[in-house]
């Protein structure tokens, strides 16, 4: 019998511990065989849109001293760089993989615009969002639950720690 996916379209939360830290503020092995999971899971025809968060480099609330919107900032610009390094990790796998900002970073992401991510998601292109929500005193968190709504996903399956 064939297998056929439970869930059509599908977000994936990641904490960003769950990427790190053995080689640096990442697990390379890990985070290779997360990008093989997700990939087997597209490869079964199932849209995958993933939030990351920062965990493994640093979050809002470490910034003991620092104005709380901008250590909120240096949170969100962690889950670009793990974004980043994803996109590359499941490039390299041999999926096609996409980083959406709703923060200006126009050479390094495209700006976030949820009609775009559902057609790469229809396409079957993987979906990372980085940046978080763009706005400060929230988590990726809250991140993951505005942009199922908005992309209409099935199911969140959160991955923490
Ligand atoms: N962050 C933010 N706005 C958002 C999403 C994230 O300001 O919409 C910041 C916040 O400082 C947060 C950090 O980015 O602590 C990293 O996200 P999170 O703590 O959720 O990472 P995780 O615990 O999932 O690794």
């Amino acid at each position: 019998m064939e297998t056929q996916p439970v869930y059509k379209r599908v977000l994936v939360k990641l904490s960003g511990e769950a990427l790190g830290g053995k080689d640096g503020i990442f697990d390379n092995d890990r985070l290779e065989a997360i990008c093989a999971q997700l990939k087997r899971v597209a490869d079964l025809g199932t849209e995958v849109a993933v939030v990351i968060g920062a965990g493994n480099i640093w979050r809002g609330a470490y910034g003991k001293g620092v104005k709380r919107a901008r250590a909120d900032q240096m949170g969100m610009l962690g889950t670009m760089i793990n974004c980043l390094r994803m996109e590359d990790a499941l490039e390299k796998s041999g999926c096609s993989a996409r980083v959406m900002s709703p923060v200006g970073m126009n050479s390094f992401a495209e700006q976030y615009d949820f009609r775009k991510a559902i057609s790469y998601l229809e396409s079957g292109t993987v979906v990372l969002f980085g940046a978080g929500t763009g706005i400060p005193f929230v988590t990726t968190d809250t991140t993951v639950v505005v942009r199922a709504a908005e992309i209409e996903a099935d199911v969140i399956l959160m991955a923490k720690n």
